[in-house]
């Protein structure tokens, strides 16, 4: 039944999810297939191909072919076939939202309000921003004059990960393609359907056969395909710190063009002039809004002292209300974790923590829904005080919806609690005192810092981290700028 609402908004139902390679929608040369999983039900419900380097290898041929074409091709020509693009994913959210939850397990009304419309708007946003994208100019007195060229890079890997599937695989492919490239895209094999539904409707938007081509499968083999490939020298990558590491090791000597983006153990930091009913909401959000699985979610959370006990209070009343549960329910806060891996590192984490003298103030524990999602991957939704900011749960990335609470006394004990782990993504600030906010923010170590809010969003701003959390920036320019190679020319006069 509910992929007959799939198959009512022009997609098929199917058991086969397959590559995209020069335009068309191709079986892996394998021949093999991955069990995909709904992670609600703990059950197969379609197959991913498990491709290896002969698919690249076909994928990069094809993205190699449409190069020249569409890179000489008119930015508003391009722009035009992306507009296209956007607009149909906007007209098949629903399709796409339903595909997204059953595949990843987040509610469903996240993916329809957050995450598809978002992925609309990479398109739409840099089909525009193509349009007004320049280049510098350095004159020279009367002697010469300089100027930069920006020019397409060739063929690029984009690589992304399970969390927001077609919102990071759309972040990525979007400026790559407007900027004239070709590209060889993977998504995670863990959430491998929107992206497949995303290359149908690359098709009817009739984008020209390989300036996009989807290889799904295995990281290990898929993913390295593209990064050793000797004539892929641009990889945008989003995922672990430990998998960007690996890239990093075989692209440095091959002297690859890298965007990494990568882990975080995000910092709250809760100052007692806070807006407090405002902050207990919207902490509550950045904690566990997808489970807890997106890299920009707080897990560390730090609170003044004269409010601590104020804020627990209040924090976990709103916590422990949280309604767990099938994906597919409009009232379900916190869906499903999307692999048994991941649902297995979690629950160890929260082990980790009891182990290090941490107390479980709500959650702790896998939940079992009554009714269809009985053997799903549920989670509590779990707040642990009593760690140092120094412990293994406090330092490394857990991912899910796990979060810690500590209390501090001055702005220098927090700043200190803030930078002290690896990785350096974002932050978010509550006060109503706008020095210390700015001075606080200075002080941070990451690439973004929200002030009373979170995720708050302009896809015109610099994305990215500091420390291991990355190497890079995407979003706006700088994105564009990435996926082009400047030319300096300097002409005599
Ligand atoms: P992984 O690093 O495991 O995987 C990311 C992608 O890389 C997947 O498509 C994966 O394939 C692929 N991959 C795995 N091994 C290799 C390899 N050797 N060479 C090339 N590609 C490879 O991350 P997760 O999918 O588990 O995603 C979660 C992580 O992503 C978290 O650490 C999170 O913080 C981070 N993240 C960072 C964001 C940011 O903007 N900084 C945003 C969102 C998430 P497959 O899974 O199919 O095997």
């Amino acid at each position: 039944m509910l992929w007959n609402w799939i198959a009512l908004s022009r997609f098929e139902p199917m058991e086969n999810i397959l590559n995209y390679i020069n335009g068309e929608l191709v079986a892996p040369v394998s021949q093999s297939f991955l069990d995909n999983i709904n992670p609600a039900t703990n059950e197969v419900y379609s197959y991913c191909p498990d491709s290896d380097e002969r698919d690249v290898q076909l994928a990069y041929e094809a993205a190699e072919a449409a190069f020249p074409i569409w890179s000489e091709m008119s930015t508003g020509d391009r722009s035009r076939i992306m507009l296209k693009i956007a607009r149909l994913i906007e007209e098949n959210n629903d399709a796409l939202s339903l595909a997204e939850s059953i595949d990843q397990g987040k509610p469903l009304w996240l993916a329809k309000h957050g995450e598809i419309p978002r992925a609309q708007s990479n398109i739409h946003f840099f089909a525009t921003a193509i349009e007004h994208f320049a280049s510098e100019a350095h004159p020279m007195g009367n002697h010469a004059l300089n100027y930069t060229l920006r020019t397409p890079v060739g063929v690029v890997a984009c690589i992304s990960p399970w969390n927001l599937p077609l919102y990071l695989f759309t972040w990525k492919i979007a400026p790559a393609i407007a900027a004239g490239n070709c590209v060889v895209a993977k998504p995670s094999e863990i959430t491998p359907m929107t992206a497949y539904l995303f290359s149908k409707i690359c098709m009817e938007a009739g984008l020209p056969k390989g300036v996009l081509n989807i290889v799904h499968g295995l990281g290990p083999k898929v993913g390295s395909a593209m990064v050793g490939h000797p004539k892929i020298n641009t990889i945008s990558f989003t995922g672990g710190t430990k998998t960007g590491a690996e890239i990093a090791r075989v692209a440095a000597p091959m002297f690859k063009k890298l965007s990494l983006e990568l882990g975080g153990k995000n910092p709250t930091i809760i100052f007692a002039d806070c807006d407090f009913e405002k902050t207990v909401k919207e902490s509550v959000r950045a904690s566990f809004t997808n489970q807890g699985e997106i890299c920009l979610c707080g897990s560390r959370i730090y609170v003044e002292r004269s409010i601590y006990d104020k804020f627990k209070t209040a924090y976990v009343t709103q916590v422990a209300a949280l309604k767990i549960g099938d994906p597919l329910q409009d009232e379900t806060k916190v869906g499903a974790i999307a692999s048994k891996v991941h649902f297995d590192k979690i629950l160890s984490y929260i082990e980790l923590a009891k182990e290090e003298g941490g107390s479980i103030l709500t959650g702790g524990k896998a939940f079992v829904p009554q009714g269809r999602c009985e053997n799903g991957l549920f989670i509590e939704p779990t707040v642990i005080e009593g760690l140092n900011h120094l412990c293994r749960t406090n330092q490394e990335e857990i991912f899910g919806p796990v979060v810690t609470l500590q209390p501090f006394d001055t702005e220098e004990e927090v700043l200190e609690y803030a930078n002290s782990t690896q990785y350096g993504l974002a932050c978010s600030v509550w006060t109503e005192n706008l020095g210390k906010a700015h001075r606080v923010s200075a002080k941070i170590k990451s690439g973004i810092v929200w002030i009373n809010c979170w995720l708050l969003r302009d896809l015109r701003t610099p994305f990215g981290g500091v420390k291991q959390s990355g190497v890079g920036r995407e979003g706006g320019w700088e994105a564009l700028r990435f996926f082009t190679e400047a030319k300096n020319v300097c002409v005599k006069l």
